[in-house]
């Protein structure tokens, strides 16, 4: 029997989205078996036992394996993200085993890796299995990270230090250095190396697999597709093969999922402002009560998703948090005076299918990719406040490339947001007039794009999937 090994990690966003890759290359082939390789880091990541049973029940073709817990002492690192990287090394012998054994029950076309996990390509290369990366946010910032080796040579200096230099490459606009992801910020430091080194061995895989599709990002695109080669460095095949967005049966509804969608059935069409900073997106306690006073000065109706400020803690582990105390956290009174306009959910909302309803009209997001292409998809225009990872470079995009969202300046260097602002680009998004009607044409081309790219015959991202099939046997 054939079959792909797929490596996510298990944070939300990159594990939903490799259940929907894996049911994407179904439909490519249905005879294969999609074995997922989970680990257990020692930060949550999210969630995911729920989801692993209910896809594992629904789709016997995908397979989970779940490798054995690695010591590791959480406080001898500086963040999270120090933490998971050294967690996939430390794992690789494990990986090594299972993958060696499922080696022995099937053919194996392909290993599939999360970024994260890159130690898992020279165990692949031992074992002679073709490594293809698949990269959970867009084209442009895939160009980006592929150029970022070069940039890091040709300067002395760390990127925070450079927020007047601006990356500039021909196919996206401008971004400066300091918006690079926090990890490389700070010249040297292992995680800096980390990604860096990610960033060479992408180069090496395979194939890169993106979940994005040609007419979002057609200029990125065409420049990664072009004799493979990208600003003079010689990279893999890549396959736009997106949007994957959750389909996965959202049939069971907890108590949060009723509660929201109850609330929004009462308002009124497209009159809602939804309001979420992905699975990790955490506000200090005064960026939280000056969100909700320019929520409420801008008199629209929201549905804000509300989480406790970061700790020391939870700065090393940001999605294990208690729910928040809302008394303590928002502004005096806001509560009751926002109640006929406003709900506010504690720490988690089903979003897709937020999203998808109706009433909502604007999104203030993190500007994480899965967000972008669900807003995308449910024609949401958006308001872009970036806080982690890759978001600063997707908020350009975002603006500044596809204009289907407004900005949400900082007041200061430290990334504080007024109430000002909130209330002034809110009422900008929401505003019946010219601009929000081009945003929303806009998100709708996309949408329809997306769309065709996914369910023509000849749509791009059907194109992209066979051809990276076909190309499991021919290597
Ligand atoms: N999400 C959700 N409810 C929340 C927060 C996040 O359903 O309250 C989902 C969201 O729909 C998306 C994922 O979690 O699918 C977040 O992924 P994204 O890439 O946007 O951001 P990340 O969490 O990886 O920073």
């Amino acid at each position: 029997m054939e079959s792909v090994v797929l490596y996510p990690i298990p944070a939300r966003g990159h594990l939903i989205s490799a259940v929907e890759l894996a049911k994407l290359i179904l439909t490519q082939n249905p005879s294969l078996i999609i074995n997922i390789v989970l680990t257990n880091p020692p930060i949550k990541l999210g969630p995911t036992a729920p989801f692993v049973a209910a896809v594992s029940s629904a789709i016997p073709s995908i397979k989970f394996h779940h490798l054995p817990t690695v010591p590791i002492d959480p406080d001898s690192y500086p963040s999270h993200r120090a933490i998971l990287f050294d967690h996939y090394r430390l794992v690789n012998p494990h990986f090594r085993q299972v993958l060696r054994s499922l080696s022995g029950d099937f053919t194996l076309r392909c290993l599939v890796i999360d970024f994260f996990c890159f130690p898992a390509l020279h165990i692949a290369s031992e074992l002679n299995i073709p490594t293809y990366y698949f990269f959970t946010s867009g084209a442009s910032c895939l160009a980006l990270f592929l150029h970022l080796p070069t940039i890091y040579e040709n300067t002395t200096q760390s990127f925070k230090d450079l927020e007047n230099t601006f990356v500039d490459l021909s196919f996206m606009p401008p971004v400066p250095l300091s918006h690079m992801p926090e990890s490389t910020l700070v010249r040297g430091t292992p995680e800096c190396l980390h990604i860096i080194n990610c960033a060479v061995h992408l180069k090496k895989s395979a194939g890169i697999i993106v979940n994005t599709f040609e007419s979002l990002e057609p200029k990125a695109v065409k420049a990664l597709s072009n004799g493979n080669c990208i600003l003079d460095h010689r990279i893999p095949p890549v396959y736009c093969i997106g949007p994957l967005t959750i389909t996965t049966n959202q049939s069971t509804r907890d108590s949060t999922t009723m509660e929201c969608l109850t609330w929004l059935d009462m308002q009124p069409s497209r009159s809602v402002v939804f309001v979420c900073f992905g699975s990790m997106g955490l506000l200090s306690k005064q960026q939280l009560r000056e969100l909700g006073l320019g929520l409420e000065r801008s008199y629209y109706r929201f549905l804000w998703v509300v989480r406790n400020p970061p700790s020391d803690t939870q700065s090393k582990d940001p999605i294990a948090q208690p729910d928040p105390d809302l008394n303590l956290l928002l502004p005096d009174g806001f509560l009751d005076r926002t109640r006929d306009r406003g709900l506010v959910v504690k720490s988690w909302a089903p979003q897709v299918a937020v999203l998808s309803h109706d009433s909502v009209g604007g999104f203030v997001t993190h500007c994480g990719w899965n967000s972008v292409l669900e807003s995308i998809c449910a024609v949401v225009p958006m308001i872009g406040w970036p806080l982690y990872a890759e978001q600063k470079i997707n908020k350009v995009l975002l603006m500044k490339e596809l204009e289907v969202a407004l900005p949400m300046n900082e007041s200061d260097g430290g990334g504080s947001v007024s109430s000002a602002e909130v209330e002034k680009r809110v009422r900008e998004l929401m505003d019946e007039s010219e601009k929000r009607k081009s945003l929303r044409k806009r998100v709708m081309e996309k949408r329809d794009e997306a769309m065709a790219a996914l369910s023509h015959q000849n749509g791009s991202s059907r194109v992209a999937l066979a051809k990276l099939v076909e190309s499991w046997y021919n290597i």
